[in-house]
C-alpha cells in the first residue's frame, strides 16, 4: 500500500492559528505553482521506483481556491506519471466557502471519490475568532452541493479546546455535520502554534482557552456522542462509518509508504533496502526555481531511518489505531517478533493495565488511547 499527497498551499485568508505552509496568492501564482507541481511530479516519477499507489490525497491549504481547471491539469499529470490503483481513495480538501457546483463537478469528472471539509465549529464567534472565513450555513450549502455533485464519501474537520468553547458548541458541530450526511469525522485538539495571532491573543489575555478538565470532557462527550451517532472510533481523533474510514490516512498510521508533491511535502520510502524519509522545500520561489532548472525541490538529502526507529515508529503510529498493530504485519517488515522485540514494553503497559492483547497483536485501551503519549514511554526504551 502507498499513498501520494499533493500539497496546494494557498488560501484565501491565514487562520489565527494556523502555521501550516499555507498563504493568500494571485491566480497568475497558483497557475506558475501548478506548472512547477506538474513538472515536479514528472521529474520525481523518473527517479522512484515505480509503484501503484493506492491513495491520493490533495491538501493544503485550501485546495477549493484553485481556479476551476486546475484540478483536472494536476489529476491528468498525476496519472500520466504514476500508476495509480483503479479503486484508488482521492480525498481532496474544501472549505466552506470556496466550493461550487462547477468546481465539484470537474472533482467528480476527473475521478475525485472523497472530499474533506474544514467545517472546525459551528459557533459563528468561534469561526471569526479563529479567522475562519466561513459561516455554518456555508457548510451546509457546501454539504448539498457535493451531494448533489454525487459524493458519497465526505469527512468534516472538527476541532475542541477552541478559544470560549464549551461542551455543547462541540456537541452541536458534531450534530450538524452527522444531520448534513459526513461518513467521517476527525475530531482534533487545538494546539496553540508559538508565533501564530491566536498564540499572541493568549499570551496577550485577550482570549481565553477552557481549562484542561473542560477540555477532556470535550474529547470524552464528543467520543460517546459520535459513538451513539454510528461513528466509530478507528484512530485517537478519527471516526468512521463502517466501511469509510479514511485508507489515506490508515497508511500513514501503519507507517506506510507515501510520496509527497508540492511545497513542503514530506516523504517516505523503501529504496535500495533502506526506509528513507526526506523533505521538500518550503520557501516557495525556491520551488518554483528548482522544478524549472529539472531537479527535485529537496531540503535536503534523504534521511535514512534506523532500523529500531522505524520499528518504534510502526508501534507508536500503530497503537493510535483501535484495531492495534499485528504481529503478523509488524514480523513480515522485520523478520522478528513484536512480543521479542519489545517484550519488556509490553508487559509494563499489560501492568499499567493499559494494553490488551489480541489474537495476533496488541492494541491500547481507552485509558491507554486517551493518554497515549505516555502509554508510549516504555517503547522508547525498550
Ligand atoms: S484554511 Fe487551513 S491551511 Fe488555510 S489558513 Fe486556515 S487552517 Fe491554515
Amino acid at each position: 500500500m502507498a499513498g501520494i499527497y499533493i500539497h496546494i498551499p494557498f488560501c484565501v485568508s491565514k487562520c489565527r492559528y494556523c502555521d501550516f505552509v499555507s498563504f493568500p496568492c494571485e491566480t497568475e501564482a497558483k497557475k506558475r505553482y501548478v506548472d512547477a507541481l506538474i513538472h515536479e511530479m514528472a521529474i520525481a516519477a523518473k527517479e522512484l521506483p515505480e509503484k501503484q499507489y493506492d491513495t491520493v490525497f490533495i491538501g493544503g491549504g485550501t485546495p477549493s481556491t484553485l481556479e476551476l481547471g486546475e484540478i483536472m491539469r494536476i489529476m491528468a499529470a498525476l496519472h500520466d506519471n504514476f500508476s495509480i490503483a483503479e479503486d484508488a481513495e482521492i480525498t481532496i480538501e474544501a472549505n466552506p466557502g470556496t466550493l461550487d457546483v462547477w468546481k465539484l463537478a470537474e472533482y467528480r469528472e476527473c475521478g475525485i471519490n472523497r472530499l474533506s471539509m474544514g467545517l472546525q465549529s459551528v459557533n459563528p464567534h468561534i469561526l471569526k475568532a479563529l479567522g475562519r472565513i466561513h459561516t455554518p450555513d456555508d457548510f451546509l450549502k457546501s454539504m448539498d452541493m457535493a451531494k448533489a455533485a454525487g459524493f458519497t464519501n465526505i469527512n468534516a474537520d472538527l476541532m475542541y479546546g477552541l478559544p470560549e468553547q464549551s461542551t455543547e458548541d462541540l456537541l452541536a458541530a458534531i450534530a450538524v455535520a452527522a444531520g448534513a450526511g459526513v461518513t467521517h469525522i476527525s475530531a482534533y485538539s487545538l494546539i496553540v502554534e508559538e508565533n501564530t495571532p491566536l498564540y499572541f491573543d493568549i499570551n496577550g489575555g485577550s482570549v481565553l482557552l477552557p481549562g484542561e478538565d473542560e477540555t477532556f470532557e470535550m474529547y470524552e462527550k464528543s467520543k460517546e456522542m459520535l459513538e451513539s451517532l454510528g461513528f466509530h472510533r478507528y484512530e485517537i481523533s478519527n471516526y468512521a462509518k463502517e466501511g469509510y474510514e479514511s485508507r489515506h490516512n490508515l497508511n500513514y498510521w501503519n507507517n506506510g509508504e507515501y510520496v509527497g508533491l508540492g511545497l513542503n511535502s514530506h516523504s517516505a520510502m523503501h529504496i535500495g533496502g533502506k526506509w528513507l524519509r526526506w523533505a521538500n522545500k518550503s520557501e516557495f520561489e525556491e520551488y518554483l526555481a528548482d522544478t524549472d532548472e529539472g531537479k527535485r525541490p529537496l531540503a535536503d538529502e534523504p534521511q535514512t531511518i534506523e532500523r529500531a526507529e522505524e520499528m518504534f515508529e510502526c508501534v507508536m503510529l500503530g497503537l493510535r489505531k483501535t484495531a492495534g498493530i499485528t504481529n503478523g504485519e509488524f514480523e513480515a517488515r522485520f523478520g522478528e517478533s513484536l512480543f521479542t522485540t519489545f517484550s519488556k514494553a509490553i508487559a509494563q503497559l499489560d501492568e499499567n493495565g493499559l494494553l490488551i492483547k489480541t489474537a495476533d497483536g496488541i492494541r491500547l485501551n481507552d485509558r491507554g488511547l486517551d493518554i497515549e503519549n505516555l502509554a508510549l514511554m516504555p517503547f522508547m526504551e525498550d
